[in-house]
């Protein structure tokens, strides 16, 4: 039902919550934006036109009741926002603080056109800070226990997800994660100046209190072998995500993969992001001490116009970078990144070079990388997928000047049936598992998957999908199990 304190989109603008300046931000990884206070999210959330049929609806992965929150935000009622927020989403003040909202539910917001989105993310997270505030946050205690235990390798926004669900549910949950940290990406990979660590790290706390139990730096397929994790667990779920870097192919001589072994001059993004995210959490990390993972006074060059480019050209600002140059082989339209991250990396001081494609690398004579050589390019005719592909512009060469180059091309699946020895498990021709979408069982009987290793690099907020649904299917799948046991053994009793 519509109330009078909704519907002011006409005449309330658009506001943001207050955004540290570049010069600020520059020097810290904390996250830039703040949260709105509960005045600023009610007026925001009050610009919602109440739709029909909500389009910023259809366009959350996870079917968020977007308009419900909204209201119940505007009229001051934020435990019943936070009832109904939470009802669909595990993490939504991760959701809240890093979803690309331009492209899911604000970028549909049927009041984009002509009077600017609702503030739909911003106030999610200003919801569930509120919730944790007030004590209204609970760890998934269960009402009762059962006995079936379930083990889950990769402790990422799906494993956790979906580790919530069924511990709710009562059901015996260990997490298995080669990283010594619980969270995945979330932890190690997005820098925190978009998601603070003790953000992941209440989720955590309170995710270990719920008595799920972590089996840290323990990489299934060699410190335990998949084939024991089967016989341990009465169900198993797969949500590794996908860490296999994409390398530069610029012939023999030049592939991305630091062919002159240049003192990590050519630096995968991953590895790059990771050792950062690791001083930031208090790690000693040589490479970074000896310098030779350190970007501070050099020029970096950046390859790549995704979100993990951004995530890097914003992170070697704040370590103190001499310049650093973003080169992407198409223009800003057709950008991979948010167009927000692109903005706020702009802000921050990073070059952008559009429509460029590198080439080779130029080197001193000790071998050392010194520059990137690039040719510039225009958009032709649209490939396979629609999008317009680069073609080089004949003489078109320059040098960009570069100490360090990172790679942040995008990322592949591991060979996953090679890593857990398990030459059944099926994958798909991209090397992703191959599920059944019915019941998101893979090809081996009672071992299911979700997030990255199934979608391919995706988003935070699909691997929580993902993870939820694959809890559903596990616990009907177990449940059914277990009745057919039970039948079983009356029968066997009664003949
Ligand atoms: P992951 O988060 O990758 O977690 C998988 C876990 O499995 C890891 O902890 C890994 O150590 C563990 N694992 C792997 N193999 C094994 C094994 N054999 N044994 C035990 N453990 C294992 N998404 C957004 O929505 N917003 C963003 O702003 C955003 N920024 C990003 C920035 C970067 C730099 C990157 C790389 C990704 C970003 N993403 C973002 C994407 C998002 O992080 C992923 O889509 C999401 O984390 C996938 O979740 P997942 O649970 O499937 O996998
Ligand atoms: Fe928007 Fe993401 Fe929240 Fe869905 S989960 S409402 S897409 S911010
Ligand atoms: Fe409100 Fe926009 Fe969603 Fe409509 S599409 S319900 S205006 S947030």
């Amino acid at each position: 039902m519509t109330t009078k304190s909704m519907l002011q989109f006409v005449t309330r603008h658009k506001e943001m919550p207050d955004k540290r300046t570049a010069e600020q931000r520059r020097h810290d990884f904390d996250e830039i934006y703040n949260d709105f206070n509960a005045d600023a999210a009610a007026q925001q959330a009050g610009r919602c036109s109440q739709c029909g049929v909500p389009f910023c609806q259809t366009h959350c992965p996870l079917g968020n009741n977007i308009p419900d929150w909204l209201m119940l935000t505007a009229e001051g009622r934020l435990e019943e926002a936070y009832e109904v927020s939470s009802a669909t989403n595990t993490f939504p003040e991760i959701c809240g603080r890093i979803c690309p909202q331009d492209r899911l539910c604000e970028g549909n917001c049927v009041i984009e056109k002509g009077f600017e989105s609702v503030t739909i993310g911003a106030v999610e997270r200003h919801i569930t800070e509120t919730a944790f505030a007030e004590g209204w946050v609970k760890p998934p205690i269960p009402m009762f226990e059962r006995e079936e235990s379930i083990g889950i390798v990769g402790a990422g926004p799906a494993g956790l997800a979906a580790a919530e669900q069924l511990r709710r549910q009562g059901y015996q949950i260990t997490v298995y994660d080669r990283y010594d940290r619980v969270g995945g990406l979330m932890i190690y990979g997005i820098p925190g100046f978009k998601l603070e660590k003790d953000v992941v790290q209440r989720r955590e706390a309170l995710l270990r209190e719920g008595g799920i139990n972590f089996v840290l730096n323990c990489a299934i397929g060699s410190d335990i072998s998949f084939d024991d994790l089967r016989k341990k667990h009465d169900a198993v779920l797969i949500a590794t995500g996908v860490y296999k870097a994409r390398t530069l192919d610029m012939g023999d001589s030049n592939s991305g993969s630091d062919p002159d072994g240049n003192n990590n001059a050519l630096v995968p993004a991953l590895h790059y992001l990771t050792t950062s995210n690791r001083i930031g959490l208090g790690d000693k990390v040589s490479e970074y001490d000896d310098g030779s993972l350190s970007v501070h006074g050099k020029n970096v060059v950046v390859i790549g116009g995704g979100d993990t480019a951004m995530d890097c050209v914003r992170t070697a600002i704040r370590q103190d970078a001499k310049s650093v140059t973003c080169v992407y082989r198409r223009d800003r339209a057709n950008m991979p990144g948010s167009a927000r991250e692109v903005m706020n990396a702009e802000e921050e001081g990073v070059r952008f070079e559009w429509l460029s494609q590198p080439v080779a690398f130029s080197k001193d004579k000790n071998g050392q990388i010194k520059g990137v050589v690039c040719q510039r390019s225009r958009l032709g005719a649209p490939d396979a997928s629609g999008r317009q592909s680069p073609e080089a512009i004949d003489a078109s060469d320059y040098t960009l000047d570069a100490d360090m180059v990172i790679m942040a091309l995008g990322f592949d699946p591991e060979d996953m049936p090679n890593m857990f020895h398990e030459p059944r498990l099926k994958v798909s021709r991209w090397g992703t598992i191959s599920i059944d979408w019915k019941t998101m069982m893979t090809s081996l009987d009672g071992v299911f998957a979700a997030g990255d290793i199934v979608r391919g690099a995706s988003l935070v907020v699909w691997g929580i999908r993902d993870g939820r649904d694959a809890a559903t299917h596990i616990d009907s799948w177990l449940t059914r199990n277990k009745a057919e046991a039970s039948i079983k053994a009356n029968q066997k009793a009664a003949s």
